[in-house]
């Protein structure tokens, strides 16, 4: 639908959001005890942030869960008796204030879980999510959105995307009939717009995407990989805090007769990741594994899912235990 734009005072968006928590869950970012921003289900108001850069965690598991039941199972002698989950049963969840980075992911998510099978798992819940993006207006050294062809104010992903205006005021863009339905609901909160002049952050472009691609399409044996992956110690954090891996491992847990399939969030940076029974490891180095993750998001991605596998959040790096830094990397990548 055509994007409309209108205002919402800043003393309205608390009506707005007790109103979207009466009948809906909200997850939205606030500050934790050790001062860094995290999401949580139905904050109070008072507690949510306009203001964090980034939170540790994306927000990825509420469109996949970091362990996700599939069935259940009961074994008799002869036979299994499956219980399938009830999809139904899924709640609405309304997203508040995160950022475009993390919103235009559940597009790089969808064009992972649904490229050639549907994940019904992972589309019942994006089916059940509406989006209120918040456009930054701060960055630090770690954004990169802008090379990944994102920017701090990109809507795709968001429903409503909210951006702040000078004036202290939302500008809220309405991009989808979801976000539609919203408005629709609390007329009496929107205003037209008339002042456009927003509080936006500058994020300097480090690289350009399309080179890296390139570049990547004739570097499988290039010397880089070993010599910029050395001191990865394959610990999986960058996969785990980034908002577009999708990787998962699936396990049983039994307990007597009764038991559970489940999934849970797994890491192509693990050792164990393509273990084979046999005891061979077509990665069995750490340099094979880096490399991977960078041609999954760069080269891979691209020519599969026509999608990109990173859009520059810069978790993966300020959450390297030993300062592994993605643009950094991608930046020299472009220059091999
Ligand atoms: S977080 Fe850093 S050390 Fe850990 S696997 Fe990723 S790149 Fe390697
Ligand atoms: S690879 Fe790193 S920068 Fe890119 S989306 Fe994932 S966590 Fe963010």
């Amino acid at each position: 639908m055509e994007t409309i734009r209108k205002l919402i005072r800043k003393q309205s968006l608390e009506k707005l959001y007790n109103n979207l928590a009466a009948n809906r869950k909200v997850y939205a970012p606030v500050i934790a005890a050790d001062k860094k921003a995290e999401y949580k289900y139905n904050p109070g108001f008072a507690d949510v942030t306009f203001d964090h850069i980034r939170s540790t965690l994306s927000v990825k598991n509420i469109v996949f869960p970091k362990v996700e039941n599939l069935f259940f199972y009961e074994n008799s002698k002869t036979e299994s008796t499956i219980t399938d989950i009830d999809l139904d049963k899924i709640p609405e969840v309304v997203l508040w204030g995160a950022h475009p980075c993390d919103n235009a992911a559940f597009d790089t998510l969808r064009s992972i879980f649904c490229w050639d099978t549907k994940d019904e798992f992972f589309s019942r819940r994006l089916e059940k999510l509406t989006v209120i993006g918040l456009g930054c207006h701060s960055s630090d050294e770690y954004c990169f959105c802008t090379s990944v062809g994102l920017s701090p104010s990109s809507s795709r992903g968001s429903d409503i995307l909210l951006t702040k205006l000078q004036t202290g005021d939302y500008q809220a863009e309405i991009l989808t009939a979801k976000g539609n339905e919203i408005v629709s609901s609390f007329p009496d909160l929107f205003e037209p717009l008339t002042d456009e002049k927003v509080d936006i952050t500058e994020v300097k472009q480090k690289f350009s995407h399309k080179q890296v691609t390139e570049k990547l399409a004739g570097a499988f044996e290039h010397e880089f990989w070993i010599a910029n992956s050395l001191r990865c110690i394959g610990c999986g954090a960058c996969a785990y805090v980034c908002p577009t891996c999708a990787c998962f491992d699936i396990q049983d847990e039994t307990k007597g007769k009764n038991g559970k399939r489940y999934r849970s969030w797994d890491s192509c940076g693990f050792g164990l990741f393509t273990l084979h029974t046999s005891g061979h490891n077509p990665r069995h180095v750490q340099s094979q594994r880096w490399r991977q993750r960078i041609m999954h998001k760069f080269s891979y991605m691209p020519d599969r899912n026509e999608s990109l596998g990173c859009v520059g959040c810069g978790r993966c790096s300020s959450g390297c235990p030993v300062d592994m830094n993605i643009a950094e990397q991608l930046e020299a990548l472009q220059n091999i």
